[in-house]
């Protein structure tokens, strides 16, 4: 089975769910917290039928790059399909999650530019975290809930799951 993908040399849907799943019984064998990171390239059709399929590629491998530089050794960092990744943090909660959420997708947006353009690359995020009964299912759907509200309130930010409520940065702390 490959543990990595191709172009972005992340961990795989396949591999990464295996592993999630041994991250999930850990976090609650021995009490710690856990969280996701989703996130999804913004408008990134738009990018392929403008600048070119191997620009967009060139996109993804240098995320990819970035997403590895940028994380502690003990994350798991996966390419989830297409333009959409994730992070898993274990011993860290929904709040020092959206931190670093936050961050990232700054750097993201300094970073990253499309070949042979100055445009930058913006990136909406969800992030979701349980403090007890980590559960895969239910932390992949809270994730991917932050992320839909990220993208449904205008794109380029990160939004932290709250049972009811959402807060969202916006991409004018940009
Ligand atoms: P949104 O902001 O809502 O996420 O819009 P979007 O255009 O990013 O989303 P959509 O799902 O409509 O399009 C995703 C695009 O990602 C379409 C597909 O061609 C492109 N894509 C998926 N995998 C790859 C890849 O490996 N290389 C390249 N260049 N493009 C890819
Ligand atoms: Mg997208
Ligand atoms: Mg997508």
């Amino acid at each position: 089975m490959a543990e990595r993908d191709f172009l972005t040399g992340l961990y795989t849907r396949r591999f990464f769910m295996q592993r999630f799943e041994q991250e999930c019984n850990r976090a609650n064998r021995e009490g710690t917290p856990l969280s996701l990171m989703m996130f999804d390239l913004d408008h990134f059709k738009r990018i392929n039928d403008t600048y070119g399929h191997p620009a967009g590629d060139r996109v993804l491998s240098d995320l990819g790059t970035l997403l590895l530089n940028s994380c502690r050794n003990y994350d798991l960092v996966a390419r989830l399909g297409g333009e959409e990744f994730c992070i898993l943090m274990p011993g860290l909660g929904a709040e020092e999650a959206y931190k670093v959420a936050e961050t990232l997708r700054l750097k993201i947006s300094r970073t990253i530019r499309i070949p042979q353009a100055e445009q930058r690359v913006s990136t909406s995020i969800g992030v979701a975290a349980c403090s007890r009964d980590h559960d895969c299912e239910s932390l992949l759907t809270r994730a991917d809930q932050a992320l839909y509200a990220a993208k449904a309130a205008g794109r380029d930010r990160t939004v932290l799951f709250q049972p009811g409520t959402a807060t969202a940065a916006s991409a004018d702390s940009d």
